[in-house]
């Protein structure tokens, strides 16, 4: 169906119409800088920015409900540059127009019921949103769609010389990164991602040097790299596409609008788990439901919990204390989630004080936890990585607990694919984790291949079969 066709069985236009008023916000002294610059700091006083619409308000012209039906709709009508996220094109990126979108195919990532066994495990009713069957497999694509057609609309407003995409990464942002970047013209673009040595999987390394991007490995680990990053940003002509970059946020608020969307709209009793490493994704869904919150879209906020792991925990210390203060991290198989000193702690902290409050709510697992929960979860009919099981473990823990009540309804944010973190299975199969995991195997959860002869009865005899 064409939006025209649309129209005239619906009454309702989807295309966008709404004229934006863009700016960069600094959270920390307000001062408002024009969005025609790639900017990731105040330059007036270093601190975070956000990006706002000062024309937000128009939106309300439609009620929540019609909202609800523009975006229900949307999914019925093909249009180049409103698919995937940019279907909330109005809350996304709403200055850029669609004819410079770059959409790779990320987004609407299904919403999978548990099923009764694992629920029963877990201790109450719970969905998996599996953000890694994006295109490079996790949630970040979500934020580099937005990035990299911010850029692309920069590029073709502004036609400077070439750019460097650049990005400091624990595996899945670099991995975006190339990707995204790789689909620009080589003229105008060119990617470096730069990684701590040793602490991406080898999965995720393939992927930004199969997308042919300049690939630099550094000693230390991510908080080394996001400091080189962030004095080259400050200092040289490069595009920053960390989650500092705001408009890498814009995106990510997507995830909030598609479980609302998802569960119809309906927010009351939710609550939404989520692995902190950066603290991008967290802010952006706590970002995503408050746009919703201000459109009319849903009444009331839904809960947030984050999960970190003992290894990596800046954020749950913050929230049981009160304090916060980055930690030196300990080796973590939630790897792309372990980060010491978060950047986007200034904007979770605004965001919890101004909004949630007591609706966000913080949970730390041991290691151990979290691979018995990943390969749990993966026993009964999930894709979960590594900080998949680290939600899935930190909801559990919580309902042990009584942090959370276990008659809500739970979405557990499973933020890239199995197959990118299998080495950590493979190392608990075989018992190799490092003592610095502090994970034991357990035998129940332990599964090898068996070599056999090429011979029928062998194998029936091996599999236990009994003969018709
Ligand atoms: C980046 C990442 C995280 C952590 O997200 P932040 O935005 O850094 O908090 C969690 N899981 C996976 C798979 C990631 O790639
Ligand atoms: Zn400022």
């Amino acid at each position: 169906m064409t939006p025209d066709e649309l129209k005239r069985l619906t009454g309702i236009d989807v295309l966008p119409q709404h004229r934006p008023r863009m700016t960069y916000r600094c959270i920390a002294c307000d001062a408002a800088h024009p969005l025609e610059r790639l900017l990731y700091t105040c330059p007036a006083c270093g601190s975070l920015l956000r990006v706002v619409d000062d024309n937000f308000a128009a939106l309300a012209e439609r009620s929540g409900a019609e909202w609800r039906r523009v975006f229900d709709l949307r999914h019925s009508v093909r249009v180049e540059g409103m698919q995937g996220i940019f279907l909330f094109h109005e809350l996304v990126l709403p200055w850029v127009p669609l004819q410079h979108v770059v959409y790779l195919g990320e987004g609407h990532t299904p919403l999978i019921r548990a099923n009764p066994e694992l629920a029963s495990w877990v201790g109450a009713d719970l969905y998996v949103k599996n953000d890694g069957q994006n295109p490079s497999a996790s949630f970040k694509d979500r934020g580099m769609a937005s990035a990299i057609s911010f850029l692309h609309h920069f590029l073709c407003e502004n036609r400077p010389e070439q750019v460097l995409g650049i990005c400091a990464s624990t595996g899945d942002t670099s991995a975006a990164a190339a990707l995204y970047l790789s689909y620009l013209p080589k003229s105008s673009v060119r990617s470096a991602v730069l990684l701590p040595q040793g602490k991406v999987t080898p999965q995720q390394l393939s992927q930004p040097l199969g997308s042919g991007a300049q690939v630099v490995e550094i000693p230390g680990v991510f908080d080394d790299c996001m400091k080189i990053v962030e004095e080259l940003a400050e200092t040289y002509q490069v595009f920053l596409l960390n989650s500092k970059n705001p408009v890498r946020i814009s995106g990510q608020k997507s995830f909030a609008y598609e479980v609302a969307q998802q569960l119809g709209w309906q927010v009351e009793d939710l609550t939404v788990v989520v692995p902190i490493g950066n603290a991008g994704n967290v802010t952006a869904i706590l970002e995503g439901f408050v746009d919703l919150q201000r459109l009319g879209v849903i009444e009331h906020l839904p809960r947030v919990l984050g999960v970190q792991s003992e290894h990596a925990d800046p954020v749950a210390r913050w929230r049981s204390s009160g304090v916060y203060r980055p930690v030196v991290v300990q080796p973590s198989v939630a790897q792309a989630a372990m980060i010491g000193n978060p950047v986007s702690f200034p904007k979770v902290q605004g965001l919890v004080e101004r909004y949630f409050q007591e609706s966000f709510q913080c949970v730390t697992v041991s290691e151990q936890e979290i691979m018995d929960t990943m390969l749990t979860a993966n026993r009964h009919g999930h894709v979960v990585c590594t900080q998949g099981g680290e939600a899935i473990a930190g909801l559990q823990r919580a309902l042990r607990e009584g942090v959370v009540a276990g008659d809500r309804v739970f979405v557990c944010d499973s933020t890239s694919h199995q197959l990118k973190f299998s080495g950590f299975q493979e190392a608990y199969f075989a018992d190799t984790l490092g003592a610095e995991y502090e994970v034991e195997a357990r035998d129940d959860l332990v599964n090898r291949p068996r070599q056999l002869p090429a011979q029928a009865a062998e194998i029936a005899a091996a599999l236990g079969l009994q003969k018709r």
